[in-house]
Formats: C-alpha cells, structure tokens, sequence
C-alpha cells in the first residue's frame, strides 16, 4: 500500500513536469497517425507484484506499432529456436533507422529483428508455423500479456497498407535473397496488423511487467512468455530497443525499451517494474519525446540503471 502511494506520487510529479512540453512532430508518413492529439500524455507503472499507478491520458489507446517486434520475435524463438531464428536474422544494433533497406554483408541477413526488417522475416516465419492463424496467435499472446482482450485498428491497418510501399520493397528484397518464404504479402498483410493493435499505457504497462516478471503476468498469473527466451528478447531491446538511439538510451536510461512510432515507450526493470508511457510527439528518430525525458528522469530519481551503484 505504501510503495503504490509513493509510486502515484512519482508518476504525477514526473507527468506533470513534461506534460506541457511539445517539443517534437506527429509522425506523418502513416497517414492515419497524424490524426493522433499532441495533447495526450499517458504513463503507467505496474510492480511486479502486480501494483498499478496511472498518470495523464493512460487510458487513451494507440496502436502498438514496433513494440510489437519484441513480442512476435519471442513468439518465434519459442516456435523455431535460437539456432533456426539466427539463421534469418541477426542480433546486431545496426546504427540505421527503423525502416533502413540495409542487410548484413555476406549473410543477407537484417541486423536485428526490432528494425523493419527483422521484424518482417520474424513475422514470415510466424506464418510459415500458424498460416492462416497468425494473426490470432500474434493477438491472443498480447492480450494474455496485458491481461485483457486487445483489438486491431482497422483505419491504421489500412492506411498501412495501403502506404507500406517501404516495407513492402524490404520484404521483397528479403524475398530476392531467399531470407523469406514466397508468401511475402501474406506475411506482410500480418506484419501491418500486428502493428495496428490498439494499447493503453496501462496494456502496455502491464506487458513490460510481463517480461520483467520473467515471462508470467503479475496481474493475472497467467504465463505468457517462455521463461528462456525472456532473456533473449531483454537483451535485444536493451541493445537495438530504441532505433539508432540505442545507444544514449542504455547510456543515459540503462533497461531494456521498445518505442513505437505512434508514441508509445516500453520499458523493463528486470524483475521489478513494468513502465510504459504514450505521447505521440516524436524527435528525429522517431522516438517519443516526453517518453524519453519522462524515463530518463524516472531512472535517474530510482536509480534504475542496469549498472548503477546506488
Ligand atoms: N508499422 C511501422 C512501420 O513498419 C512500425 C515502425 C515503428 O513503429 N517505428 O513502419
């Protein structure tokens, strides 16, 4: 009772202090994103131990975008295994945005699986195992991790698609080296989806404190995630989680995190705390800009560094 009281305090105070900055831009290049209100600022904390502490607009959903990446890469480490998954996709923070057109010299591999590309071969993989049932696995696995039946923005799926045209010479290109199977539109049409189901900070909240809470969900004690691959999709975000600002943010935050390019930010504090916050205005890299403030600050007030001494 103590620590939520304390908890609610810290979010408030942290929301409150960057609730009036506006630095950043809607992101454009889907269309349907730029509908999104520049006003909406959302975070969430959930223990472990299953607290959960709200500030802002947490209840306002926008669709999870590349936070889905470390998911669906769990999901086919625990279909394929380490071995067959690193066949088709590397483990490298490739420095490059998001949707670089970039592979990896000789392997013809994408760097990492939370760039556009890794995420297409992993969703392509996903669909080689369920086919037709993909997407219903892809779904049932996020709702069972934030406890709750989730839902898919048509609007955005569609305004995806209908723009994708990046997305879709990647996994053309991915198609041209053999890295992907023939069923390329199939598995894009999921990747779009999958990318379009609908959170709110208190959902993604609660899959951060999933993974922190080695793959069991602290709310419902369901177990979503293997407990072995856990570790393998920890390490990923905290080494290629935020774009080609990786880097600065395990120097400056140091836990792993995943943002999405509609504005949300997922963060893990190893076996404690699940955080998540939403605010669509981004920086150049296409991360949340209240985000990363609201995080840094939060990190260096608990001392949450992987490596702090405090
Ligand atoms: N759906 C987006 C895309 O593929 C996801 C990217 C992101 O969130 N950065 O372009």
């Amino acid at each position: 009772m103590k620590e939520q009281v304390w908890l609610q305090e810290l979010i408030d105070h942290l929301h409150s202090k960057h609730a009036s900055n506006f630095e950043g831009e809607i992101a454009t290049y889907i269309p349907e994103l730029s509908k999104a209100d520049p006003a909406h600022f959302g975070a969430a904390f959930v223990t472990s131990n299953g607290s959960i502490v709200e500030a802002g607009t947490a209840d306002v959903c926008f669709t999870i975008q590349s936070i889905s990446k470390p998911l669906t890469y769990g999901m086919a480490l625990e279909a394929f295994g380490e071995d067959e998954v690193a066949k088709y996709v590397g483990v490298e923070p490739s420095g490059d945005a998001f949707n670089s057109i970039e592979l990896e010299k000789l392997s013809n591999r994408p760097f990492n699986p939370m760039v556009n590309a890794g995420a297409i071969t992993v969703t392509a993989m996903l669909y080689q195992k369920y086919g037709d049932n993909t997407f219903h696995e892809i779904m049932s696995r996020f709702s069972a991790a934030a406890g709750r039946q989730l839902e898919f923005d048509e609007d955005v799926y569609r305004s995806e698609s209908r723009t994708g045209h990046r997305n879709r010479a990647i996994a053309y290109l991915l198609l041209n080296f053999g890295m992907v199977p023939d069923q390329v539109e199939a598995a894009l049409d999921i990747y779009f989806k999958q990318c379009s189901i609908l959170v709110n900070c208190r959902d993604l909240a609660t899959i951060a404190a999933t993974l922190s809470n080695l793959g069991k969900n602290p709310v419902t004690q369901t177990e979503v995630f293997d407990i072995d691959r856990v570790k393998d999709m920890l390490s990923i975000m905290f080494t290629c989680g935020m774009y080609d600002y990786s880097g600065q943010w395990a120097y400056r935050v140091g836990v792993p995190a995943k943002s999405g390019v509609s504005g949300g930010v997922m963060s893990v504090v190893n076996r404690q705390l699940g955080i998540a916050t939403y605010s669509p205005l981004l920086d150049s890299k296409g991360n949340s800009c209240r985000g990363i403030r609201l995080c840094t600050d939060l990190a260096q007030e608990l001392g949450l560094h992987v490596f702090d001494c405090m």
